[in-house]
């Protein structure tokens, strides 16, 4: 029998122990027994599968790791202790001193402090694709480009990458094409039907979605995955049992939680557009985006994260923030609580006017991450926060 992957994102379990559990067990334990040295020999010489040490295998985070297999429709994965120890996992698996990766310019602020202030120190050169200018990637490429980054959509402009234009491009140079699906999760968005050979997620946000626990994840093809697994193993950024407990746990609400999400974010954008207080309101799902054809081709839904840009620059986002008394002022994102933040002000305030702008940033951008409260008290605190702007 094949079910559906929402099914399995329910119903993968470990195996039942004898203490006949329904809901999934936590093997919090750090190493794992043998019934003899053959079986011993056996684990580390790979000629049986049994857990030897959590740094390497455990079962729940094997639970959680199988789920977003299934959910992404990959082929295996690896669990890490948050999104950027997936992120880095990965570049490190892949790249070495004298090759070139290219990466969509508006990535995640930990991802960009990577390629630029660490990856040069490695012999590693990085170059940036404006995000909308998928045509110009090409001209990016070089003899030495081993791996195509990407995050669609981005953060926090909320622009679209075609990932079939990319893919195409990934595919013609025999390039490594790796999608960070963290913004619209495998409930809204798969890239390896688009021809992504591995997708990374921060599990801390949307997967959990209720802001407790860090996690990050990379699924894709077997052979890549055997990579990365063997790297990690030996550098230690596994993921806390415990940690994938809660993850996995998580996942058997994904989908309704996404949905809500979506529905609580597409009403509010729809609400707020045209406001007489702001001069624009961004959705992937909203016609008015730019790129709404090309998210209408990868995404089921726009997810939940929406933004606007408040008239008045800079100094109304604060006053808006300010003026808020439900919505959270918190750096995350993918919570059931919803959270405003102002980029220009707060994670990107270190950048110039103009690097804030390339990367989608105005002065009065406001960032909204849509929680699961009722969506009237989300619109009656956003309106009276804007009327004091
Ligand atoms: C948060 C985030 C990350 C990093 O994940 P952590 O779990 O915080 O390490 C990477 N990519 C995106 C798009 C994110 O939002």
């Amino acid at each position: 029998m094949s079910y559906h992957f929402n099914t399995k994102a329910i119903r993968i379990q470990t195996p039942t122990t004898d203490e006949m559990e329904h809901s999934t067990p936590l093997f919090l334990t750090s190493s794992f027994r043998f019934d003899n040295a053959e079986d011993m020999s056996g684990a580390f010489n790979e000629t049986n599968d049994h857990n030897i040490y959590t740094r390497f295998s455990n079962p729940t985070v094997q639970e959680f790791t199988d789920k977003m297999v299934a959910l992404e429709g990959a082929e295996a994965g690896f669990s890490c202790a948050s999104g950027m120890a997936a992120i880095f996992g990965t570049m490190m698996t892949f790249l070495q001193s004298g090759d070139h990766i290219l990466s969509c310019a508006s990535v995640f602020g930990s991802t960009h402090t990577l390629l630029t202030k660490y990856f040069p120190k490695w012999g590693i050169e990085y170059s940036y694709g404006n995000v909308g200018e998928e045509d110009k990637w090409e001209e990016l490429i070089k003899p030495n480009t081993k791996m195509i980054y990407l995050e669609t959509p981005t953060n926090p402009g909320l622009d679209i990458v075609d990932m079939e234009k990319v893919n195409k491009l990934a595919k013609k140079h025999n390039i490594l094409f790796v999608v960070d699906n963290c913004f619209a999760t495998p409930a809204l968005q798969r890239p390896i039907e688009f021809g992504a050979d591995l997708v990374i997620h921060s599990a801390t946000k949307w997967i959990d979605g209720q802001g407790r626990v860090l996690g990050g994840v990379v699924v894709g093809k077997k052979e890549m995955i055997r990579e990365i697994y063997l790297f990690c193993r030996n550098t230690g950024p596994s993921m806390s049992p415990f940690n994938a407990w809660v993850l996995t746990k998580s996942l058997e609400t994904l989908d309704v939680r996404m949905q809500r999400h979506c529905d609580n974010a597409e009403a509010l954008a729809k609400r707020l557009e045209g406001h007489p207080k702001l001069s624009m309101v961004k959705y992937p799902m909203l016609p008015s985006h730019p790129s709404y054809e090309i998210a209408k081709k990868q995404m089921s839904r726009g997810g939940g994260l929406f933004t606007f840009e408040i008239k008045g620059g800079l100094e109304s986002g604060v006053k808006f923030m300010n003026s808020l008394k439900l919505l959270t002022l918190t750096s995350n994102l993918g919570d059931s609580r919803t959270i405003a933040s102002h980029p220009a002000s707060t994670t990107h305030s270190k950048l110039s006017a103009a690097d804030q702008l390339a990367v989608g940033i105005t002065p009065g951008l406001i960032r909204m991450s849509v929680g699961l409260e009722y969506v009237d008290d989300l619109a009656n605190d956003i309106l009276q926060a804007l009327e004091q702007c």
